[in-house]
């Protein structure tokens, strides 16, 4: 998943705490395997190859992960959408390429999320259009966090905590307190801006510097907007805090393209799920149930 694990596991028994992180660092294992766009043989990049010429078979797994994140676009109004790749994989951000925009115009129709057919039953993908390729980036390290915690909690243990990049979930309290996790400043590598209790919940931060190149002036980052092909530019950074790890992912990606306003709009129509959006001038934006009363 090209991001560092931590995994903090609390229990008397120090045999299955092992027990409980090797479990967990063999599920993300799994699930990079199925889904990296970087490996030639996971599913996903079979699905890539092939489904605009037929249906792809895959696992149930990815069908209904896939599955999901389609509805997630219909939620966010489209700005959360997997066949972002379409245009994304033009991007490199360790060598600074970029596509130009008459190549961006030119990929950008294969960009929506209505030209992928999944058969949750058939475990099927298919691609109604050329030029479309998809990438969970966006969603499948919370998964696998949010999976893992799962795995955790079927093993007995009662207190653990789990991160992969910007997509962390803890299981119940740290001993009667609850978990603190920071929130990173956007500009400052070392500066926190704020910490969030947490227990039995997730948090996920999206930024613009966590894969990036600066260019004239310019950001080109790892958040596209579907809209534009682009870098989305009107925010810095958005947390969101919930139960599961897999939407807290999700949703963290698509306020940073919906940006302030729609995106607090957003998460204040979801129950149980908040935000901390950082704009591009460092203010801070705070959805309705984390502001004071
Ligand atoms: P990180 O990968 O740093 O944790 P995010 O959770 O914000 O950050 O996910 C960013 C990733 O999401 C990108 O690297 C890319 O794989 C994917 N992505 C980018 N734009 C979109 C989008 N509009 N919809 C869905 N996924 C996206
Ligand atoms: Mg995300």
């Amino acid at each position: 998943m090209g991001t560092a694990i931590h995994v903090e596991v609390w229990h008397g028994d120090a045999a299955l705490a092992q027990r409980a992180i090797d479990a967990v660092l063999e599920q993300m294992h799994h699930v990079d395997t199925v889904m990296s766009p970087f490996r030639p043989e996971s599913e996903l990049s079979q699905v890539n190859r092939n489904a605009a010429d037929a249906p792809v078979a895959v696992s149930t797994e990815l069908a209904a992960l896939v599955a999901h994140a389609l509805r997630l676009s219909e939620l966010t109004g489209g700005a959360f959408d997997i066949t972002f790749a379409s245009v994304g994989y033009l991007y490199d951000y360790r060598t600074h390429t970029r596509p130009d925009a008459a190549t961006i115009r030119r990929s950008l129709p294969a960009i929506d999320y209505r030209h992928v057919q999944v058969d949750p039953q058939a475990a099927t993908i298919a691609f109604t259009s050329p030029g479309v390729r998809i990438d969970l980036g966006g969603i499948a390290k919370g998964y696998a966090v949010e999976q893992s915690a799962a795995l955790l909690r079927g093993m007995g243990i009662e207190h653990a905590l789990i991160s992969a990049g910007g997509d962390t979930r803890v299981v119940g309290d740290r001993f009667g307190r609850p978990w603190m996790v920071g929130i990173r400043h956007p500009r400052d590598e070392y500066g926190i801006v704020t910490r969030l209790p947490l227990q039995d919940e997730a948090v996920s931060t999206s930024g613009d510097y966590e894969r990036y190149f600066d260019e004239d002036g310019v950001r080109y980052h790892h958040i596209i907007d579907p809209g534009t092909g682009d870098s989305a530019r009107s925010v810095l950074s958005v947390t969101v805090i919930g139960a599961d790890a897999t939407l807290t992912d999700a949703l963290s990606t698509s306020l940073f393209v919906l940006g302030v306003e729609r995106g607090i709009e957003l998460i204040d129509r979801l129950p149980g799920y908040e935000a901390v959006i950082i704009d591009r001038h460092g203010t801070l934006h705070y959805s309705a149930g984390l502001v004071a009363p």
